[in-house]
């Protein structure tokens, strides 16, 4: 249902310009027609609600939506991935853990998300008031005779129809499990689509012992899964191998950039449409050292926030990710931290004329949120102490 109308708020964010004391969204038909400043008597007044631009949640994994606790990962990546497989054995129904973590995002105020799918997508089932989702097809394959399969998946999953609520991608998954060969066809197929393609990229050191030497414990785990191929990467090789082709893409992601070093930090710096996302509690939860956010995004590179899926956090709610990083991060400005879940986001996705900022033109999609009394009422306290109130979606006000 799209909807139109008038609605007052104690304060609006439109995230690209100052917020409007006592604001009025207008809306003709899911679409803001006009932001402006009250008072307004014949608006729906929302009370005392800030009115923020809509989440984006940059990366999810929506298949894990039944677990309910992230899986251990003190032991590293490489073991961490043996018990998603297994994971993944044990929900063999993909539907179920898709609708459960799209009504996770809905209940989460998320206006749109970045999803990794590893089998077709039940497209089809979205309704009105799930988010607007950009699917990456995952492809996974290590070994040379799996590159004509890989292409083809890729290859039919865009041959299916986008609509404006769920767009397409693919996923290369990562340099430990796709072939370099297969690494550039897909970035090839993204490119002659023009489609968004999303990597896991520079995510653990078990990824990085293996580009270099082709060995350690990702080796072991590739061996046992029956996908390791020895010759399938050079020695020697780095993610900045992996980083250097995206740059044809018009929307490349690099999911994670955990330890990227100083010749990747610098490239990213000169290839300002390459997007990183950082999921923050999964990049606590595996332990990693300090992610190189702020020097990113010093250097100019967008980064936007994903919650990963929830074998490695414990729910879907983007508003907590944001929270979770404001309320450890000293000296970055409040606006940068709501970029990167709004409007930065937005552009990694593709999204940018769409969602992102309260602004004329844009779609009619809001995180309305209430601060406790007392509470002063600039952005950062917004961010670390706010409560999510309700959603303004196409138009219409869901209350939390
Ligand atoms: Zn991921």
């Amino acid at each position: 249902m799209i909807g139109s109308g008038r609605f007052s708020a104690r304060l609006v964010v439109p995230g690209d310009g100052p917020p409007v004391e006592h604001g009025v969204v207008a809306v003709d038909d899911g679409i803001i027609t006009e932001v402006f400043a009250g008072p307004d008597t014949a608006a729906t007044p929302l009370g005392n609600v800030i009115l923020l631009p809509g989440l984006v949640n940059a990366h999810t994994h929506l298949e894990f939506s039944t677990s309910t606790t992230p899986l251990p990962a003190e032991n590293g990546m490489a073991a961490w991935i043996g018990d998603v497989v297994s994971a993944r054995h044990h929900h063999a129904d993909r539907t179920d853990p898709i609708r459960r973590g799209l009504d996770e995002l809905v209940a989460a105020g998320t206006s749109a998300a970045g999803e990794i799918a590893t089998s077709d997508w039940p497209a089809s089932q979205l309704t009105d008031t799930d988010p607007t989702c950009v699917v990456f097809r995952e492809i996974i394959g290590l070994r040379s005779d799996r590159r004509g399969d890989g292409l083809a998946t890729a290859q039919d999953f865009l041959a299916a129809d986008s609509t404006p609520q769920c767009l397409r991608g693919l996923s290369p998954h990562a340099p430990y499990s796709v072939h370099p060969d297969l690494f550039i066809d897909l970035v090839r197929l993204a490119a002659s689509h023009d489609v968004p393609l999303a990597t896991h990229l520079a995510e653990s050191p078990d990824e990085l012992e293996l580009l270099d030497s082709g060995e350690g414990p990702m080796r072991e785990r590739l061996q046992q899964l029956g996908a390791w191929e020895n010759s399938a990467i050079p020695h020697g090789t780095r993610p900045l191998d992996y980083l250097r082709p995206l740059s044809e893409l018009s929307h490349p992601l690099v999911i994670h950039g955990n330890l990227l070093e100083e010749e990747e930090l610098a490239w990213l710096g000169q290839h300002r449409h390459v997007a990183v996302v950082f999921c923050p509690r999964t990049h606590s939860h595996f332990g990693h050292p300090p992610h190189p956010w702020p020097r990113l995004l010093d250097a100019g590179t967008p980064v936007a926030l994903g919650t990963d899926g929830r074998v490695s956090n414990p729910d879907l709610s983007l508003w907590n990710e944001l929270q979770f990083l404001a309320r450890r991060t000293h000296a970055r400005p409040a606006e940068e931290l709501l970029a990167m879940a709004t409007s930065t986001a937005a552009t990694a996705l593709g999204l940018e004329r769409r969602l992102g900022t309260l602004r004329p033109g844009k779609e009619a999609t809001s995180l309305g949120v209430t601060l406790p009394p007392g509470s002063p009422m600039t952005l950062m306290a917004i961010l670390k102490s706010g409560r999510p109130a309700g959603v303004l979606r196409q138009g219409n006000w869901y209350p939390a």
